[in-house]
């Protein structure tokens, strides 16, 4: 039997390795400050100033509306149940596209007790899918979020109910997270009935000492099948990244999607290819990002799942950008802030 060191690398970074025991005992030490595990796709756990964030949370098979066709998780999710994981204070959601908002998934997710007061918040218009009868979440626990709109968390001590002491402990709690909304370039469906109906977005969760950004999905520029480096330039880019910077960057922490890329003429209005991600990387003056959106779902496009590293690191070396900056991780590793 031979092995190749090519292989063993492909092996490493499609591999799933969940650290539970460091997840779960963020909140006991707090000894780091944010801890983002990739849980695959675009999906990842945000652990920030003591908060459980859920990002985007596809962690079952199918991301399609019939059980057996379209695209699906071809990845295993690397925990067996939501016991198994802190209790959740926030599910962020940025569209509505089946592989970042999953039936199953939430409802696995409030069927856990400790998930009970769980908080989503999602962009415009995607309110009432929640409210069904099959999911039927409290109206009081979903929150609807237009571009540029900052929600403020804070975590208390106890229950106030006179509202002069609620107001003064909101004022003095350094437990704090503001969540903010904005724009990237996509579109929305769940069928051809509603595309574009709601909206899509991208998420930046700060604190006082931390800034991350999820880009959500999207893309950057759209371009034809068969373009030169030269014409390239000659394209018009999606400013938001730009915007986004000066508004809530630079960030110390940004997850960048990565493909599909194929056939350009379809996909790049709404996708990044490589040098897309490299450009928001730069854009929204990211100091280090990790790739997302790949290695996940199979049948998601044209594309192999495993485009996007490779890409990436031409694409980093073309500009003269440390991969240390930009790269990609396995799902379960965790990039820790401290
Ligand atoms: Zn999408
Ligand atoms: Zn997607």
């Amino acid at each position: 039997m031979t092995f190749s060191f090519v292989a063993q690398e492909k092996n490493k970074r499609l591999k799933v390795n969940v650290d539970l025991k460091k997840i779960n005992s963020y909140n006991e030490d707090n000894t780091n400050d944010v801890q983002l595990t990739w849980l695959g796709h675009s999906a990842f756990l945000l652990q920030m100033n003591g908060f459980n964030i859920l990002i985007d949370p596809l962690l079952h098979k199918r991301a399609s509306p019939l059980k057996f066709v379209g695209p699906y998780r071809c990845k295993d999710r690397g925990f067996k149940s939501f016991a198994e994981l802190p209790a959740i204070d926030v599910i962020l959601i940025t569209h509505n596209h089946y592989d970042h908002l999953d039936r199953p998934t939430i409802k696995e997710i409030f069927r856990e007790k400790k998930n009970k007061k769980c908080q989503i918040i999602c962009p415009m218009g995607i309110k009432k899918w929640f409210r069904r009868k099959l999911l039927r979440i409290p109206s009081r626990q979903i929150h609807e979020a237009d571009w540029w709109d900052d929600f403020e968390l804070t975590r208390l001590p106890t229950e106030f109910k006179d509202k002069d002491l609620l107001e003064k402990a909101v004022a003095t709690s350094k437990d704090k997270i503001v969540l903010s909304c904005v724009p990237c370039q996509h579109n929305s469906g769940r069928s051809i009935f509603d595309q574009n109906k709601t909206l899509w977005c991208g998420w930046v969760a700060k604190d006082q000492k931390y800034s991350i950004y999820h880009a959500g999905d999207t893309g950057y520029r759209s371009t034809p099948n068969k373009i030169t480096e030269e014409d390239l330039e000659k394209y018009p880019y999606c400013p938001a990244f730009k915007q986004i910077g000066e508004v809530h960057g630079p960030f110390d922490l940004a997850c960048i999607p990565v493909g599909p890329v194929y056939p350009a003429s379809i996909i790049s209005p709404d996708h990044a290819n490589a040098n897309d991600a490299v450009n928001i990387h730069i854009d929204c003056q990211s100091k280090h990002s990790v790739a997302m959106h790949w290695g996940t779902v199979e049948y998601l496009g044209l594309d192999n799942i495993k485009y996007g590293p490779e890409e990436l690191h031409k694409e980093l070396e073309k500009r003269s950008i440390q991969s240390e900056e930009f790269h990609e991780i396995y799902i379960g590793e965790m990039v820790i802030l401290e």
